[in-house]
This record gives structure tokens, C-alpha cells and sequence, in this order.
């Protein structure tokens, strides 16, 4: 069997089109340009190469990209100040602070400091209360970008087993969540897991996210499961001296095939997570105006 490749990039730049569609009707129909504000303290490289690629496509689906650049020392005070200023200006409809943060300052705090409504990244204590009670939430961007590929490509999810391979609150646990409100039968399985292989072996639908190259392997999928790698890691190039390649937390030429369908890395999982984050923002808006959602880009 050879799997069929879920194409994150066309699933993306599909959300996107979808978003600038509704970013257009609200213009508009209603003179609101929704805002996405997005705080960075410091310098780490790979933030800074996030928060320049989800400003420019925040302005390519039409809504205003506020970035706020702070030094690396700033004081949780300053932050915080911020985070209030953000919280009450009625033109910023989402507000996402980039992780990590600086050592010296403390993300739970911060992050729950945001005003619930404007969580786009779905972080804030409440959101995550509520997908975990099934009530209407800012849903993580990254598990709702394979929750919308998982329901393009398999129709109903209802009875299914699902096996998300990783517990963090950013991806496992959230994604968990998502397909337990699908009706999956759902198995979070971690570093303690017995015989993960054989866990991983019972279902019909597996998401890796994991942080371990390669880790899960052919012979871990059961035949024709719908496989969805979150994982996103560097490693040396095998051919290529000097150089580095990403790879996800699957094997994809074994996991191919015996899989019935695999999301590669990278091109999969990966270009969801922004298209999502635009989705939210879209979303907070229409909720901040007691306006219709947009169907199809929420959970
Ligand atoms: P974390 O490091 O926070 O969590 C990793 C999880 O994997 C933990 O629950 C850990 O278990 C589990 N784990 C580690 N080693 C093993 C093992 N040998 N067997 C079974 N489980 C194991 O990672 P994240 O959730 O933040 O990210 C996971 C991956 O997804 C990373 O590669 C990251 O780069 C990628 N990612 C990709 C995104 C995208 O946009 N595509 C967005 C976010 C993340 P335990 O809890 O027991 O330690």
C-alpha cells in the first residue's frame, strides 16, 4: 500500500483564502478589519523567523498586523502593562505572545493574563477549561490544524481509535481533547507508555508529536491508518555534508507504506499552525461583534 499525502501547504493556503474571504466581507459588510497583535520579548532567531512569517501572511489575508518587539530584559511589569493595553484596545481582536519567553519571566502568568476572548494561541487557562468541557473555546492552533485535515480527509471521526503520542498542553493534550469532541476513542500515550508500539499499532487514526526524530516506524501503524506528524525536527543531513534536514517524529517512507494516509514534513502539519492562528483571529473578531463564525474554521 502506498499512502495517500495530505497536503498541508494546499490545506493551508485553502484556510487562508477562506479567511481573506471573510476578513474581506467584514470590511465590508460591517467596516471592521480584524487585528492580530503579536508580542515578542528578545531575540531567540526562530521566533523571530515565526513572528515575521505570521505578520506578513496576517497582512496577505487582509487584517492589520501589529508587532510589539521588546527587549530581552523587559520586566514582567512592562509585559504585563502591555498585555493590559492589548487587552482593551476594541481594534486588536487577537493577541498571541511568541514562546519561549525569557527565563526571567513567568509564561503561565503571562499568558493567563491575556482577556480570554483575545487568546488566539488557545493557551489561557479558561480556554483550555473549556475544550476540555466541550464549550465553545480559542482552540490551539497547531491540534486544530490536524483536527481540519483529519476531517477533510476521513469524513466523520465518530468511534474511531485515535492515539495522540505526546502529552504537552500545546499539542497532546488539546489534540486529545479535540478528538474526544469528535467522538474517538482516544489513547494519550508518553515517555512511560508500555509497549508503545503496540498502543500505537491499534489506531485507526495516530498523531505524533513527540520531538523525537523518526521515532514511530512502519511496523508501529496499523494498515490503511491516517497517520498525522506533528513533529518538527533538524537533523544532519545523511547526504549532504554541513548541511541539516527536518524530519518528523515518523519514519515517512516505512510509515508510508503501510499507512492509508500520512502528512509529510515538512509541507504537512507545519503550515497549518499560522493558517489557524488567522482562523482565530477571524473568529475572536466575529465573537467580539456578535457576528456569525465562519463555518469550517473552528473545532
Ligand atoms: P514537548 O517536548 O512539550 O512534549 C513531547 C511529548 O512527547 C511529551 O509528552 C513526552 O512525554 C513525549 N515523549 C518524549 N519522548 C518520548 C518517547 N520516547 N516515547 C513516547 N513519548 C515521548 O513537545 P511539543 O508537544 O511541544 O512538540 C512535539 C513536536 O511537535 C516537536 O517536534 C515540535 O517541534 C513539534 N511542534 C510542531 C508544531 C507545528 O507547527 N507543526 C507546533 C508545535 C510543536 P513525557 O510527557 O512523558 O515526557
Amino acid at each position: 500500500m502506498s499512502a495517500h499525502i495530505i497536503d498541508g501547504k494546499v490545506f493551508a493556503a485553502n484556510v487562508r483564502e477562506k479567511v481573506a474571504g471573510h476578513v474581506a466581507r467584514l470590511k465590508e459588510e460591517h467596516g471592521i478589519t480584524p487585528g492580530l497583535a503579536v508580542v515578542l520579548v528578545g531575540e531567540d532567531p526562530a521566533s523571530q523567523v515565526y513572528v515575521r512569517s505570521k505578520g506578513k501572511m496576517t497582512v496577505e489575508v487582509g487584517m492589520n498586523s501589529i508587532e510589539h518587539k521588546l527587549e530581552a530584559d523587559t520586566s514582567e511589569a512592562d509585559l504585563l502593562a502591555l498585555i493590559d493595553q492589548l487587552n482593551n484596545d476594541p481594534a486588536i481582536h487577537g493577541i498571541l505572545v511568541q514562546l519561549p519567553l525569557p527565563d526571567h519571566l513567568d509564561s503561565d502568568l503571562v499568558i493567563n493574563s491575556i482577556n480570554p476572548a483575545k487568546d488566539v494561541d488557545g493557551f489561557h487557562i479558561s480556554n483550555v477549561g473549556l475544550l476540555g468541557t466541550g464549550q465553545k473555546s480559542m482552540v490551539p492552533c497547531t491540534p486544530l490544524g490536524c483536527l481540519m485535515m483529519l476531517r477533510d480527509h476521513l469524513g466523520s471521526l465518530s468511534g474511531l481509535n485515535a492515539v495522540v503520542v505526546g502529552r504537552s498542553n500545546i499539542v497532546g493534550k488539546p489534540m486529545a481533547q479535540l478528538l474526544l469532541g469528535d467522538s474517538c476513542t482516544v489513547t494519550i500515550a508518553h515517555s512511560r507508555t508500555k509497549d508503545i508500539e503496540a498502543v500505537c499499532k491499534q489506531a485507526d487514526i495516530l498523531v505524533a508529536a513527540v520531538g523525537r526524530p523518526e521515532m514511530i516506524t512502519g511496523d508501529w501503524v496499523k494498515p490503511g491508518a491516517t497517520v498525522i506528524d506533528v513533529g518538527i525536527n533538524r537533523i544532519p543531513h545523511p547526504e549532504k555534508e554541513g548541511k541539516s534536514k527536518l524530519v518528523g517524529d515518523v519514519e515517512f517512507a516505512s510509515a508510508a507504506a503501510v499507512a492509508g494516509a500520512i502528512t509529510p514534513v515538512p509541507g504537512g502539519v507545519g503550515p497549518m499552525t499560522i493558517a489557524c492562528l488567522l482562523a482565530n483571529t477571524v473568529t475572536a473578531c466575529c465573537r467580539a461583534n456578535d457576528l456569525a463564525e465562519p463555518e469550517g474554521l473552528t473545532a
